[in-house]
């Protein structure tokens, strides 16, 4: 049986606020796999407890990044051009719109709201990209996670899905550009799990229960499983593999009614 191997390589993990993040389920499989990490955080608030996560992977840099300050971005690959020299994988895994933008009307969702949750939910992928690649002598693997609302009407999740419209729209454009170099673009689209971004959508618990019932695996998935398949199309094991959006969200995807 051939397992996932990724020892020799190095990721950038984003995303990681606290042990529920699907940025740490991601990390953990990373390092299962013998990858070299390197966690960032947004902000100060976080500090803490990316720092206590980031210390099972003793010698893991841990880095601020706020995704909108350019020179929080630059200071980031700064060091690890400086430090590793080579850069294998990114992980995107953030996302974020105001609380009165997840709930209500969509047609409500102000121009201050749009441009918060489209900047940092998709323009962050498109400019961490952009910088990640510079270190990718040997190519690579940048990974994003989406979520259904892209392509389908969930309600509440309103400008979040416009959001994840343009991020799989990235993908795909950034799949193009970067394959002459060998770096390949994916996205995950994760069924709902509960994380503090989760919750942060009005009627959350509800989705998690209507997953339940309709996937056709009858439950929900658990964080492990997105981080099985992220380190998959982080590997040589999805060589052939870009542009792709995979669900991991226990077929709920395939159902009509
Ligand atoms: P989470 O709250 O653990 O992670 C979201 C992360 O985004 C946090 O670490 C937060 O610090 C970061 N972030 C927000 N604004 C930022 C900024 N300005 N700069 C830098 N980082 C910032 O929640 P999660 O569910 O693990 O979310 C991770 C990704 O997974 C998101 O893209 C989310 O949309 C996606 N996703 C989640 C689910 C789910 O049900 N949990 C389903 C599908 C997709």
């Amino acid at each position: 049986m051939r397992t996932i191997d990724l020892s020799g390589k190095s990721a950038l993990v984003t995303g990681v606020a606290n042990h529920r993040s699907l940025a740490w389920a991601i990390a953990e499989a990373l390092g299962e796999a013998g990858s070299r990490l390197a966690f960032t955080y947004q902000g100060e608030r976080l500090k803490e407890s990316v720092t206590s996560l980031a210390a099972k992977y003793p010698g893991s840099p841990v880095l601020p990044c706020d995704v909108t300050k350019d020179d929080e971005m630059d200071a980031v690959f700064a060091y690890l051009g400086r430090e590793w020299g080579k850069l294998h994988v990114l992980i995107h895994s953030i996302a974020f719109a105001r609380k009165e933008d997840l709930e209500g009307e969509f047609r409500r969702t102000s121009r201050e709201g749009w441009n918060t949750a489209l900047e940092i939910s998709a323009y962050s992928f498109v400019a961490l990209t952009h910088r990640a690649a510079r270190l990718m002598a040997d190519g690579g693997s940048v990974l994003t996670l989406t979520y259904q609302a892209s392509q389908r009407v969930f309600p509440n999740y309103n400008v979040m899905g416009t959001a994840k419209a343009a991020l799989e729209h990235a993908v795909r454009q950034l799949a193009f550009e970067l394959g002459p170099q060998n770096i390949r673009v994916n996205a995950i689209s994760a069924g709902p799990v509960s994380t503090l971004s989760a919750r942060g959508v009005s009627g959350f618990t509800g989705m998690l229960s209507e997953n339940r019932e309709r996937a056709p695996l009858k439950r929900n998935i658990e964080p492990r499983e997105v981080g099985d398949a992220a380190a998959f199309l982080c590997s040589p094991s999805s060589s052939g593999i870009t542009g792709h959006i995979l669900y991991v969200d226990a077929g709920y995807n395939i159902m009509g009614i």
